[in-house]
């Protein structure tokens, strides 16, 4: 077992200042490291689909459902998915953002895990719940790599499976 939680570094200011960026691309270099984290994400979980949130999400998510035998379905931002489209907003510190997914992504019923690097605020999160659920589909888990606990951001999951694999 690798103690993968050394290969996350902390990157001051970035991407403006007062943040301290977790940035997972050491870990993401480290072939031990990576394939323990991608069991772990959704070990001992059931589920049909994987959703990654674009665009860190991704690296994680296809991986997981490649491993699982599941289907891998992006959750990306507003103008990046060439097909017909449902859109979910949410505000940021500054401004808001736009997520969409293919209408036709899911399988009415289809159990999905949600897979992303940080849950921060929650917010990317919570509008990626919406977005599934008006496509049809159930949350059967949210699983992300890193917490950070002082953004409270569950609160904005409640009554959904969470599973974050190091708290700061
Ligand atoms: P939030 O919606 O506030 O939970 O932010 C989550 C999204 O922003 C995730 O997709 C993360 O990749 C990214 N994010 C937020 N804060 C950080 C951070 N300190 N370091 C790295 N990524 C972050």
């Amino acid at each position: 077992m690798t103690d993968w939680s050394t290969l996350i570094r902390d990157v001051p200011d970035y991407p403006k200042p007062g943040i301290l960026f977790k940035d997972i691309t050491p870990l993401l270099a480290d072939h031990a490291a990576f394939t323990q984290v991608v069991d772990e994400l959704a070990d001992g979980l059931v589920f049909d689909k994987v959703v990654g949130i674009e665009a860190r999400g991704f690296i994680l998510a296809a991986p997981v459902a490649y491993h699982s035998g599941a289907g891998f379905v992006p959750v990306r931002k507003k103008g990046k998915l060439p097909a017909a489209t449902l859109e979910e907003s949410y505000e940021l510190e500054y401004g808001s953002a736009t997520i969409e997914v293919h209408a036709d992504a899911f399988t009415p019923g289809d159990r999905v895990l949600i897979v992303d690097d940080v849950l921060a605020t929650g917010g990317t999160a919570e509008a990626t719940v919406a977005l599934i659920r008006r496509a049809g589909a159930e949350i059967a888990a949210v699983s992300f790599l890193m917490e950070l606990s002082f953004l409270s951001g569950r609160d904005r999951l409640q009554g959904l499976e969470i599973r974050t694999l190091l708290t700061v």
